[in-house]
């Protein structure tokens, strides 16, 4: 397992895996909430076993995947089916990150996590890096990526801990803001701050 853990998190939009794809060139190993989430429902997996015996078969798509959004529609307005949901995947989705985070082998690792405080995962990790960016920016961004409208944009923003929030719980921060080459300055400052680290360790 690699010696340090970094926790890499952010708003949506704010570039999260834009800078994990830049440590990953690196060599640095990564593990993403964001696919270990959608593995520990995939099929034949004990998680979505549980959910389609919990919600029924309806709650596949003809071709035996989770319908994700089907699922997100169902809990979005049940909150005690979104509770149950919930302690049903953390613990799987955080075992199974620790199950991969043990398997990396770099100097150190990197888990990218969107919602790395808001679910208290920042826990498992030696240093939490936040990528920042103002409001106005994320909302341009996410336009321009996704077909979703300013409102959806919104609502996710507003669900998520706020940018002065993630600001003072980080270790350290990536303004992202300017030029790509600005982004990769700091990347490259970054890494060679954790790489003394993790040799000191
Ligand atoms: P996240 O993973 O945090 O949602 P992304 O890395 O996908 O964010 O970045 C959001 C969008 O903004 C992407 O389309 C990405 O290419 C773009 N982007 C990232 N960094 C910059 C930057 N410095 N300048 C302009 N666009 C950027």
């Amino acid at each position: 397992m690699a010696k340090l853990i970094v926790g890499l998190t952010g708003g949506i939009g704010s570039g999260k895996t834009t800078v994990a794809e830049l440590f990953a060139e690196k060599g640095i190993e990564l593990v993403d909430a964001d696919i270990v989430a959608r593995e520990v429902v995939a099929p034949g997996s004990l998680g979505l076993q549980k959910i389609s015996q919990h919600f029924g078969e309806n709650i596949l798509l003809s071709n035996g995947e989770l319908d994700r959004k089907a699922l997100r529609d169902l809990v979005f307005s049940q909150p005690e089916q979104r509770h149950w949901l919930n302690e049903l995947l953390h613990p799987m989705i955080r075992s199974e990150m620790l199950r991969q985070l043990d398997e990396t082998c770099s100097s150190y690792a990197i888990l990218v996590v969107p919602l790395l405080f808001e679910n208290g995962l920042d826990r498992l990790v030696n240093y939490t890096l936040v990528v920042d960016i103002s409001p106005q920016e994320q909302m341009k961004r996410v336009a321009a990526r996704d077909d979703v409208s300013a409102e959806q944009v919104q609502r996710i923003i507003d669900s998520q801990a706020s940018r002065s929030d993630k600001l003072s719980k980080a270790d350290d921060v990536i303004d992202n803001h300017g030029t790509q080459s600005a982004l990769i300055q700091q990347v490259d400052k970054l890494h060679q701050k954790y790489l003394q680290i993790a040799e000191n360790l």
